[in-house]
């Protein structure tokens, strides 16, 4: 049986649309399937719809949590409740097509384990909105070590990999790095990015920043030896400079003036906090992760 997992916040107006779509394809391509819907704590009626849709059809079921938790949290309650034997991730404003989901199964059967979807081109996006998703795939590739600019998080997964996904214990799991850095036989799809059908986006920019920067935290340490690189050719700044001061000392020629003392002073103390405020970041995330909360936590489930 395939599960289909389906994060859903504040999505109203699409679990009817949804629900209809990727059931009617499910069912014409004779595919054994649930629709697994994750309510990631809606503020309006996502949950009532989901109740409504999974009382006419038995292969619908949901999972309601009792608050947001983020669609990270929501994909692994999804692939924590999945009876299927395999499992695909799909987002709930069908902006991935779910034609390829019927794709991805085939690719399944013919014993890949991992079925990326990979995205030909990344639908409207503002310009500062590309830019900055360009240089978050970039770092995220460089810390993975594969290339991450097209993936998204529509993918078909085996149960094998759903299964080693549920061991791992990080509270901050990046689904689509994580997915691809367990390994396992796989290969990719590609799809074009969908103008969203009903309702607006659920990324601000402010979590779009948040969501980078906790990404890239939990799989590289990178920014931590960054502050050691900045130490280093501050040294060597402060090196040269208190040299020369040495010399004009000598020579009595000396600067009268504090110039050189200022600039330095701000440098090195910038430096200092901003290096402290990266460790920070890193002790709060051992911190979170020492906590051991749950991802998420479940209200009801239908
Ligand atoms: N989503 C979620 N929890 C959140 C934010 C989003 O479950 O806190 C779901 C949302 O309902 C949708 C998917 O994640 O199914 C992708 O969200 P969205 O379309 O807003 O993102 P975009 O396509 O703009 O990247
Ligand atoms: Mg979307």
């Amino acid at each position: 049986m395939l599960s289909v997992i389906i994060p859903a916040y504040n999505e109203e107006q699409m679990i009817p649309k949804t629900v209809s779509v990727i059931d009617g394809i499910l069912c014409d391509a004779c595919i054994d399937h649930e629709l697994l819907f994750v309510n990631d704590g809606s503020k309006d009626s996502t949950w009532d719809k989901i109740e409504e849709a999974a009382s006419g059809n038995e292969r619908i079921k949901g999972v309601c949590f009792s608050r947001n938790f983020g669609k990270e949290s929501a994909i692994f309650a999804g692939i924590s409740k999945a009876k299927g034997d395999c499992c695909v991730v799909i987002d709930c404003d069908l902006q991935h097509p779910p034609e390829k989901i019927v794709e991805m199964y085939r690719l399944w059967e013919q014993g890949y384990e991992i079925v990326e979807g990979v995205k030909t081109s990344r639908g409207k996006e503002s310009g500062f909105h590309k830019f900055a998703a360009k240089s978050f795939y970039e770092i995220m590739s460089n810390s993975v070590g594969f290339d991450m600019s097209r993936a998204s998080d529509f993918k078909l997964l085996d149960r094998k990999a759903m299964n080693v996904l549920l061991n791992m214990n990080e509270k901050n799991a990046f689904f689509r790095a994580l997915s691809s850095w367990i390994g396992f036989k796989s290969t990719e799809v590609e799809y074009d990015v969908r103008e969203r059908e009903a309702g607006t986006s659920k990324w601000s920019t402010r979590s779009l920043i948040k969501y980078a920067v906790t990404n890239i935290t939990s799989f590289t340490s990178a920014p931590m030896q960054l502050v050691t690189i900045l130490g280093v050719i501050v040294f060597f700044v402060g090196l040269a400079t208190s040299i020369e001061a040495i010399v004009r000392f000598f020579q009595g020629t000396a600067q009268p003036g504090f110039t050189t003392v200022i600039i330095l002073q701000c440098f090195i103390g910038s430096f200092t906090m901003i290096g402290l405020g990266i460790i920070g970041f890193y002790i709060s995330k051992i911190y979170d992760e020492v906590k051991g909360r749950p991802k998420f936590i479940i209200d009801k489930t239908i």
